[in-house]
C-alpha cells in the first residue's frame, strides 16, 4: 500500500482528550457536567449501535448521557411532544434523534421542532444557515469531524479542487460548504457530484481531495482517482464474509486496496470518519453546555 492512512481514530481520541479536559474543569468549577440525551425511535440494530457508541463516548469524557427509547408505533406528536419536553429541560444541554425515523414520521417537521440552541446534530434549518452564512453555529456532525480530520493530518485544502460523490443533507452538502468557506483552513473549490452527475469518473479523476459518501460498498475504485489524492471514505457497510469470524467485514465506499495503492493519503473503515463524527457530537454538546453558540 502506497497511501499513508489518515488515522480519525488516534485523532478522535485526541479531541475527546482535549474535551474530558475541559468537562473537568467545568465541574472543578462547579458547574454540572454536560448533559447529552439522545432519542432512538424503534429498533433499528444500526442505529442502536450508533446510539450506544455515542452514549459510551459521552460517559469517557466525563459528560451525562441519556437515550429515551420510543416504540417504532410512536406517532409523531408523540415524538414531538418529547423533543418539547428536552427543549425545556434546563438539564439537557444538547440532545439529537437518530436518523432515520420510521416512515411515517416526516423528518424535517421533526428537526424543524428541535430548539436550534439544543440541535447538537446541527441539522435545524437555523443552525444549517448560520452554518452558510460563516456565524457561530453548531456544525454538523461528520463535515465538521472531516474538516478537523484534514487539519489534524496537515492536508492543505486551501487552493485545492476537491470533489465529493453525495450531496445529504448531512453529508455532502453541508460539506460542500465547510470546504469553500473563505476560512483559513477551507478555500477549496469544490465540485459536488450526485446520481444525475454525468461523467462522474472524468470529475473524480481531478480531485486533489476526493470525499466519497453515496453509500454504495466499494464504488470508488482505483481507475477514478487522480494519482497521489486525497480519499476520505464517509460510507461504512457490514458485508457478509464467510472468511470472517465474525462472519462480516466492514467496509467503506472506496476499494480500499487498490485505491490505497495509488493515492496519496486515505482514511481507512472503519477507524477513519466514523470516529471523528462522534467527537464532532462531543464537541457541539461542550460548546452547547458552555452557551458557546448561542447566548442564554
Ligand atoms: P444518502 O443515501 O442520504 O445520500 C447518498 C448520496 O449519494 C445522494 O446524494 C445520491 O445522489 C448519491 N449517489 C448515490 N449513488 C450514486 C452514484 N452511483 N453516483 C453518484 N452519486 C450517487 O447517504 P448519506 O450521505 O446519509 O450516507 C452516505 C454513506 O455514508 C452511507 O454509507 C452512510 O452509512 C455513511 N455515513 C457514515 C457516517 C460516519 O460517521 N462514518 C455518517 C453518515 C453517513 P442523489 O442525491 O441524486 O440521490
Amino acid at each position: 500500500m502506497k497511501a499513508k492512512l489518515i488515522d480519525g481514530k488516534s485523532i478522535a481520541e485526541l479531541i475527546k482528550k482535549e474535551i474530558a479536559t475541559e468537562v473537568a474543569s467545568m465541574i472543578d468549577q462547579g458547574l454540572e457536567a454536560p448533559h447529552l440525551a439522545a432519542i432512538l425511535v424503534g429498533n433499528d440494530p444500526a442505529s442502536e449501535t450508533y446510539v450506544a457508541a455515542k452514549e459510551r463516548a459521552c460517559r469517557r469524557v466525563g459528560m451525562t448521557a441519556t437515550t429515551y427509547r420510543m416504540p417504532v408505533r410512536t406517532s409523531e406528536k408523540e415524538l414531538l411532544s418529547t423533543i418539547e419536553f428536552l427543549n425545556n429541560d434546563p438539564d439537557i444541554d444538547g440532545f439529537i434523534v437518530q436518523l432515520p425515523l420510521p416512515a411515517h414520521i416526516d423528518t424535517n417537521n421533526v428537526i424543524e421542532h428541535i430548539a436550534p440552541e439544543k440541535d447538537v446534530d446541527g441539522f435545524h434549518p437555523r443552525n444549517i444557515g448560520r452554518m452558510l452564512l460563516g456565524l457561530p453555529a453548531y456544525l454538523p456532525a461528520t463535515p465538521a469531524g472531516i474538516m478537523e480530520l484534514l487539519e489534524r493530518s496537515d492536508i492543505e485544502v486551501q487552493g485545492t479542487h476537491c470533489v465529493i460523490i453525495g450531496r445529504s443533507n448531512i453529508v455532502g452538502t453541508p460539506l460542500s460548504i465547510l470546504l469553500s468557506r473563505k476560512t483559513e483552513n477551507a478555500n477549496a473549490t469544490v465540485t459536488l457530484c450526485h446520481s444525475h452527475t454525468t461523467n462522474l469518473a472524468e470529475l473524480t479523476r481531478q480531485a486533489d481531495i476526493l470525499i466519497v459518501a453515496i453509500g454504495q460498498p466499494e464504488f470508488l475504485k482505483a481507475d477514478m482517482i487522480k494519482p497521489n489524492a486525497v480519499i476520505i471514505d464517509v460510507g461504512i457497510h457490514r458485508i457478509p464474509d464467510a472468511k470472517s469470524e465474525k462472519g462480516y467485514r466492514i467496509t467503506g465506499d472506496a476499494a480500499f486496496k487498490e485505491v490505497a495503492a495509488k493515492a496519496s493519503a486515505i482514511t481507512p473503515v472503519p477507524g477513519g470518519v466514523g470516529p471523528m463524527t462522534i467527537a464532532s457530537l462531543l464537541k457541539n454538546t461542550l460548546l452547547a453546555a458552555q452557551h458557546k453558540v448561542y447566548k442564554p
